[in-house]
C-alpha cells in the first residue's frame, strides 16, 4: 500500500457496483423496517466520490479519508451518511503521524468504529451497521498478518449482517418498530457487508495482479 490513496478510485467503483447490484434486496430490506431510502443514499455519496475520484488518488491516504469523509457526510443524508462520514474522518484523523499501511490498518480502522459508536450512541447488539463494523474491526486486530485474512474478514461481515435478523433494534427509525423489526436484516448491516466484501475483492484482485 503506498502512502497515496491510489487505488481509491478503483475501490469506490467496486462499492458502487455491488451496491447497484444489490439495490433491490437493500431497498426491499430498508422498507421493510426504515424509509427505503438507503439506497438513493448510498448512490448520491457514491456518485459524489466518483466525481472526486481522481483528486482523491493524488492525496495521501490522510487527506484522502478526510476529503471522503467530509463528501460523504454532505452528500449521504440520513443517519448512515454522518455515520459513514464520521467513520472515514475518524479514520483521516487516527493517520495523523502515521502512513497507511497492512500494519496501521487495523488499529485506524478501530479507531473509526469506535467514532461510529460514539456518534450512533449505540453498541453491538442494537441491529445496526455496527453489527458488522464492530465484529470486521475486532477481527481485524486479532488477525491482521495471519494467512487468509482477507477471507476471515469477509466471512465476519457476512455473519455480522445475518446476525441482525433476529435481533430487535434499538437504534436508528427501525426502532419506532420494537418487536416488529426482529426477522429483518438491517440495511445499514447488509450495506456494510457489501461495501466490504467489494473492497477485499478488489484489494485481493489488485494482489494477486498488481497494475
Ligand atoms: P435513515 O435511517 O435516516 O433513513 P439510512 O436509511 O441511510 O438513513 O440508514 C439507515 C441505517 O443506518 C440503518 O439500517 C442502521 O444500520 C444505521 N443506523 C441508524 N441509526 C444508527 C445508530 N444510532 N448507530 C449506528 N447505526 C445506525
Ligand atoms: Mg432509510
Amino acid at each position: 500500500m503506498s502512502n497515496k490513496a491510489t487505488i481509491l478510485p478503483k475501490l469506490i467503483l467496486a462499492v458502487e457496483k455491488s451496491i447497484a447490484s444489490n439495490a433491490e434486496e437493500l431497498t426491499e430490506l430498508d422498507q421493510a423496517i426504515g424509509d427505503g431510502d438507503h439506497v438513493s443514499n448510498l448512490q448520491r455519496g457514491l456518485q459524489a466520490l466518483t466525481a472526486q475520484g481522481d483528486a482523491l488518488s493524488q492525496l495521501d491516504w490522510q487527506a484522502a479519508l478526510q476529503k471522503l469523509g467530509m463528501t460523504v457526510m454532505s452528500s449521504i443524508g440520513g443517519a448512515s451518511g454522518s455515520l459513514y462520514g464520521t467513520l472515514f474522518l475518524a479514520m483521516s484523523k487516527g493517520l495523523q503521524d502515521k502512513e497507511l499501511n497492512p500494519a496501521s490498518f487495523p488499529e485506524v480502522f478501530w479507531k473509526g468504529v469506535e467514532a461510529v459508536k460514539q456518534r450512533g450512541k449505540a453498541e453491538k447488539g442494537e441491529k445496526t451497521m455496527l453489527d458488522v463494523l464492530i465484529p470486521v474491526a475486532e477481527a481485524l486486530l486479532q488477525q491482521a498478518n495471519k494467512p487468509g485474512v482477507l477471507e476471515h474478514i469477509a466471512q465476519t461481515a457476512k455473519t455480522g449482517a445475518e446476525s441482525t435478523r433476529d435481533m430487535i433494534a434499538t437504534k436508528g427509525r427501525a426502532s419506532y418498530l420494537g418487536e416488529r423489526s426482529r426477522g429483518h436484516i438491517d440495511a445499514g448491516a447488509k450495506s456494510s457487508q457489501l461495501m466490504i466484501c467489494a473492497i477485499i475483492d478488489k484489494l485481493a484482485d489488485s494482489l494477486a495482479s498488481p497494475s
